[in-house]
């Protein structure tokens, strides 16, 4: 198919993801700077720390990229992801991109030893699909604005969410060998 999929690699758990998107014959590019941002079809936020990503990212001057990318093209943030693409964030020192209308609360099961695996229920089509959710110091999912997709349930949380062209999940799918996530983004977001 030829997409070129970005992979934010200024920190974090990138490998996987680029591991995860070449095992679904797509093609990785691991993205520091502007100029490879520009040459992909669409990016994936992993899972890190977001504090770091958002110091990194205006500090390398990749903020006004990113928003015009999450403008245009497909972006999938998870964990860190997510909250740097959120509107809202409590407890966040750094500005987020705001790029998908939610409240998230940071490290909202506790410590990293409060991290855990379970699993969560996907509404991508009109089957419900059960996944493995690897949740590490993860974040929750407080609320959505009208429109927002809600694809991802764990308990009474919502999980994923989406707009028109941004997916975000609130655990690791790229922890799995279970590939449904990255293909669902690549294959049904944005298009
Ligand atoms: N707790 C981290 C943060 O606030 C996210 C953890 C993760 O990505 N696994 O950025």
């Amino acid at each position: 198919m030829g997409l070129k999929i970005g992979i934010l690699a200024l920190q974090g758990d990138y490998h996987k993801h680029g591991q995860a998107v070449t095992k679904l014959g797509y093609e990785p590019v691991f993205v520091k700077d502007n100029q490879t941002l520009n040459q992909c079809d669409k990016l994936i936020i992993p899972g890190g720390e977001s504090t770091t990503f958002l110091y990194l990212i205006d500090k390398l001057e990749l903020r006004p990229a990113l928003l015009e990318f999450g403008r245009e093209k497909a972006i999938m943030g998870t964990c860190a992801g997510l909250i740097t693409l959120a509107a809202e964030v409590k407890q966040s020192p750094y500005k987020t991109l705001g790029l998908i209308d939610i409240k998230v609360y940071r490290n909202a099961y506790g410590r990293q030893i409060d991290s855990f695996v379970d699993t969560v229920e996907l509404y991508f089509n009109d089957t419900p699909i059960s996944f493995e959710g690897v949740f590490i110091r993860a974040p929750k999912i407080e609320s959505c604005a009208h429109g927002i997709k809600k694809l991802g349930f764990h308990k009474n949380d919502t999980v994923v969410a989406a707009n028109e062209n941004i997916l975000v999940t609130t655990f690791h799918p790229e922890l799995t060998d279970d590939l449904r996530v990255h293909q669902y983004f690549i294959e049904k977001i944005g298009l």
